[in-house]
């Protein structure tokens, strides 16, 4: 398999960190995915990751609290999760590095775009904690924003189902899989893809969107060869 991307930004849910019950870390699902990531960078492949924080906590959990301080404490949970994932790459003998957007020098170094770029550009896995650093704004614009900075081609996006689809599959079983959309169409259908500040900061900066389950973590190679199992959105 050769992959079709050399730089590319891969996205994953607090979740994706979380065993079933959706809370906390599990070290054989983190491993599972630092393995497959591995298998992308063994291929020369130019790797920036940013990490949700919904297995800790998400701002709108805050119910009651102020809404900047409750997106503060998710933005700390990221950098949690972050450095997890740091430590399952480089226990696989991954060169990688953790940059924040809030500064917290002691843990990790701070977010610059052209130390990211030269990390990338010398093999190194960038890993982006604290999302944008500013509250009222999501880790998949995070995602979106920092593509767009280091001139990723794609973003991979991980989720809990295996792409696109025009109504919850959990709820409907009729619910039919997209194989292409236009980031028009999905913000346009409202579908839940990503929210609408992160497919308009893709779809102004061409960014395309492969969607797909990391169900079988194996899938993040598969869709960096090309694989067609999810969904594409450009
Ligand atoms: N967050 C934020 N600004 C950002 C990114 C994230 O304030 O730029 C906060 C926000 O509270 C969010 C939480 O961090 O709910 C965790 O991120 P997200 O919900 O995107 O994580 P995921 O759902 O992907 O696990």
């Amino acid at each position: 398999m050769k992959p079709k991307y050399k730089r590319i930004m891969i996205k994953l849910s607090g979740e994706a960190m979380a065993g079933d019950e959706g809370f906390g870390l599990d070290h054989n699902k983190i491993d599972a995915i630092a393995k497959e990531i591995k298998k992308c960078y063994d291929m020369g492949t130019e790797i920036g990751i940013v990490i949700g924080g919904g297995n800790f906590w998400r701002g709108r959990d805050g119910e009651g609290m102020d809404r900047s301080r409750a997106d503060h404490m998710g933005m700390l949970a990221t950098v949690i999760n972050c450095l997890a994932m740091l430590d399952a790459l480089e226990q696989l003998g991954v060169e990688a590095r953790v940059q924040t957007a809030i500064e917290m020098r002691q843990i990790a170094e701070p977010y610059i775009r052209l130390r990211a770029g030269r990390h990338l550009e010398k093999g190194r896995v960038v890993i982006f904690g604290c999302g944008t650093g500013n509250p009222f704004f999501s880790t998949d614009t995070a995602a979106a924003l920092r593509a767009a900075e280091i001139g990723a081609e794609v973003i991979l996006l991980a989720k809990k189902i295996d792409g696109v689809y025009d109504s919850d599959p959990n709820i409907n079983p009729d619910a039919k899989k997209f194989d292409k959309l236009s980031f028009m169409d999905v913000l346009n259908k409202g579908l839940g893809v990503m929210d609408t500040t992160a497919a308009t900061l893709c779809m102004d900066n061409n960014i395309p969107l492969l969607v797909f389950g990391l169900d079988e973590p194996e899938n993040i190679v598969k869709v960096l060869c090309g694989e067609n199992i999810g969904t594409i959105v450009s």
